[in-house]
């Protein structure tokens, strides 16, 4: 049995379930409130909070979780980051007043011991020492960016995705300390700490989350193309290894190509096979790819 602690809810729990659901790895719920799942075969799922994943995996009471780098970080206990699942994206910034005129941490640093509003205070704290600044911290457990407002805290560290919240909240970055995304983890012993076959069961996991993750920014292309245009064909749609290149019945002069090809600028490809005289192009998603 292999145990993955999910997300119960947040930011990271749609996508985490998304995305193991395109891996074959459905939640199977036995109610709306369960706290377990099975996700079928070995796999096993417990959901609970982001935060609370990195203890539960360094710890033993999961074998492996989904949950974000800056939280990992934050936790300070030994994990091995085994994907990056390229969701979840986020940065862990320094945040001043627009009113405060700081706009470097030189400038931080000239204003004496600041105040600092966080939820991530060991971050901070190795942060800040390592830069060679002293700070106050200030741990607080949410809203952080109305901490200045409030008078408790000269600025904040806190994390920001798109800056909107931090600009309406008259913050403006001064920093960046972290940049974050969704990870698959395990412990940083999982090689002697796990049974044989819950090794076999992690790397299944992880390759079958890489397969799906790979495939998702792919398209497989097919078309029928004159075989004179070979060469430039090549050159417009490389694949993986080159372009496998069938015979078409009863065609001599013509060959169907298929390849995997990036789905940013597919259109593009689509055109310059056009000009070549391609002809019955046909584009489908990749469920999983496995290079
Ligand atoms: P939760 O508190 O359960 O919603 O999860 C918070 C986690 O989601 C953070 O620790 C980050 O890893 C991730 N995240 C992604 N974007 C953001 C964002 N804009 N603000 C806060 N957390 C984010």
């Amino acid at each position: 049995m292999l145990r993955i602690a999910l997300p119960n809810k947040g930011r990271l729990a749609d996508e985490t379930r998304e995305l193991f659901e395109d891996a074959g790895l459905g939640v199977r719920m036995a109610g709306p409130r369960a706290l377990t799942a099975s996700l079928g075969g070995e796999f096993e799922a417990i959901f609970v909070r982001a935060a609370d994943i990195p203890e539960l995996v360094a710890d033993g009471a999961a074998q492996a979780g989904i949950t974000g780098h800056d939280l990992c970080r934050e936790s300070e206990r030994p994990l091995e980051e085994l994907l990056d699942l390229g969701f979840g994206r986020c940065r862990l910034v320094i945040a001043a007043t627009d009113d405060s005129g700081i706009t470097s941490l030189a400038e931080l640093a000239a204003a004496g011991a600041p105040r600092v509003a966080t939820m991530f205070p060991r971050t901070a704290r190795r942060y800040f020492s390592d830069a060679g600044l002293e700070v106050e911290l200030v741990p607080v457990s949410g809203a952080t960016e109305v901490a200045p407002h409030l008078g408790i805290a000269d600025i904040i560290l806190d994390l920001t995705s798109t800056g909107s919240t931090l600009r309406t909240n008259g913050l403006r970055e001064v920093e960046t300390v972290l940049e974050s995304s969704a990870r698959l983890v395990t412990s940083a012993d999982y090689r002697t700490r796990l049974a044989p076959a819950q090794l076999v069961a992690l790397g299944e996991l992880a390759s079958a989350l890489g397969s799906v993750l790979n495939a998702r920014d792919k398209r497989y292309l097919m078309a029928n193309v004159p075989r004179a245009t070979l060469d430039d064909v090549r050159r417009i749609v490389p694949g993986l290894s080159g372009p496998t290149v069938v015979d078409v019945l009863g065609s001599d002069d013509k060959v169907a190509v298929h390849a995997v090809v990036p789905s940013a600028g597919i259109f593009r490809t689509i055109a310059s096979l056009k000009c070549l005289g391609a002809e019955g192009i046909l584009v489908t998603r990749i469920e999983r790819l496995t290079p």
